[in-house]
């Protein structure tokens, strides 16, 4: 039976991947803050079925606990790690970032030196994020394009990459990287706009009569599935070769799309309920954020299976089973 660890294992992707590793039939081992298992104890995280957690071996572990870190890593060993755990709001202005450029980077650090020292035959995977790509110069974008991050959690993201490569070129450890473009699911939390609009139509749907504030509804993202996208992660671990490879759609949606679809599932008009705000404004990039996902389609086999249009349409029916007992 193989044993992995997953860092970041109370968010979305977290979740997913175990839940994905479990039914390979992995032993899964979960860091979380303290707060994170807590959360699961008392049954608090958001729709999720605490027996998935309970099939898991969870570790109250924060990653800037190193002792803590290397107390687990000296006691059992493990096949694969996955390290997604991070501090990850993009719209972060980048002088209030300095606990998220800290942390981040510091983290798969320790994390990745703590590996080579007592266990460099464990597999690392990284979570890369387009944010690396920041305002890239050519679109779409595949693993040879420049990184040009222009966020605090995309420049961390950045030398976690660095870092990841170096331990791979300089120490022979096998480390992945998965370039991930934006992933999103019913888990996914509300401060990301997918969910905010999944969230808002279900509300309106049953009742509210709140107006939904979007900043720049034109804004467009290469927005996928965060289930196929854990997929994705495993068969990077599991790729012969440690390599670089960008996971995207290759499709441009805009918020608009995603309020489109959202909205008309529930039999009602878009722009009836939704105006613009300044406050959630920000600027557009000059070229497009979309990804290339030929090499992992190529080299790896990987496919995606759902739509943005599912996609949406799942967030859109599991916010309102979720809202349906509060009324
Ligand atoms: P990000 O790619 O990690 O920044 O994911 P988000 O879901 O936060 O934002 C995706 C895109 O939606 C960005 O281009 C935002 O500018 C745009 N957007 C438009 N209105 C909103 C909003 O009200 N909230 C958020 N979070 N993003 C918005």
């Amino acid at each position: 039976m193989k044993r992995a660890l997953i860092t970041g294992i109370t968010g979305q992707d977290g979740f997913y991947l175990a839940e994905y590793l479990l039914g390979l039939g992995y032993e899964v081992h979960g860091l979380a803050r303290q707060t994170g298992l807590e959360h699961i104890r008392g049954n608090l995280l958001q729709d999720v079925p605490p027996e998935l957690y309970q099939r898991c071996r969870l570790h109250a572990v924060s990653l800037d606990n190193f002792p803590g870190l290397y107390r687990l890593i000296t006691k059992t060993s493990f096949d694969e790690c996955y390290h997604l755990a991070a501090s990850s709001f993009v719209g972060e202005r980048l002088a209030d970032g300095y606990q998220t450029i800290q942390n981040n980077i510091a983290s798969t650090h320790y994390l990745l030196a703590a590996l080579h020292e007592f266990q460099p035959q464990c597999r690392f995977y990284f979570a890369g994020s387009s944010e690396m790509f920041g305002r890239p110069k050519e679109a779409p974008q595949t693993e040879q394009t420049p990184l040009n991050p222009r966020s605090a959690y995309g420049i961390s993201k950045v030398a976690g990459y660095h870092l990841t490569r170096n331990y791979r070129e300089s120490h022979g450890m096998f480390c992945g990287v998965g370039i991930l473009y934006n992933h999103e699911s019913p888990r996914r939390r509300p401060e990301f706009v997918t969910r905010k609009i999944t969230l808002a139509a279900a509300r309106i749907a049953m009742g509210s009569s709140e107006k939904l504030q979007l900043g720049n509804v034109k804004a467009r993202r290469d927005w996928g599935y965060a289930p196929d996208y854990v997929r994705a992660m495993h068969a990077i671990l599991n790729h012969d070769q440690p390599e670089d490879f960008v996971v995207a759609t290759g499709v441009l949606h805009s918020v608009a799309d995603i309020c489109a679809v959202a909205f008309s599932h529930l039999g009602l008009g878009w722009r009836d309920h939704v105006e613009t705000s300044d406050t959630f404004y920000r600027d557009e990039e000059e070229v497009p954020l979309v990804g290339c996902a030929a090499k992992i389609e190529r080299e790896v086999g990987w496919r995606l299976v759902t739509t943005f249009e599912e996609m949406v349409r799942q967030m859109v029916d599991a916010d309102v089973a979720r809202l349906k007992p509060m009324i």
